[in-house]
């Protein structure tokens, strides 16, 4: 079974689809169990799906991707992923 603090860093590549299947799996059973984390995954996809829609004219491109893995980055920062959960859920 998956713990709180191994789902961010299984996040960035299940948002991305790219997660393999079974992991997936785990990970969509924990979220089915915790509301703190399907909170966090919600934040996180909104982000993500804002950095993506975001028009080159708004945002140059490079400065996306470098968002994208300042991002990634931080979820495998120890202690990132618990502060984070602990601000969203209280
Ligand atoms: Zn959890």
């Amino acid at each position: 079974m998956l713990k709180c603090r191994d789902i961010g860093q299984l996040l960035y590549d299940y948002v991305e689809g790219v997660l393999d299947p079974p992991i997936r799996q785990q990970l969509e059973q924990h979220l089915a169990d915790c509301p703190g984390c399907i909170a966090f995954v919600n934040t996180y996809r909104q982000t993500i799906t804002l950095s993506k829609e975001l028009r080159e004219e708004e945002i140059p491109q490079e400065l996306q991707q470098k968002l994208q893995s300042f991002i990634k980055e931080k979820l495998h920062e120890p202690g990132f992923w618990s502060r984070l959960r602990t601000r969203l859920t209280g």
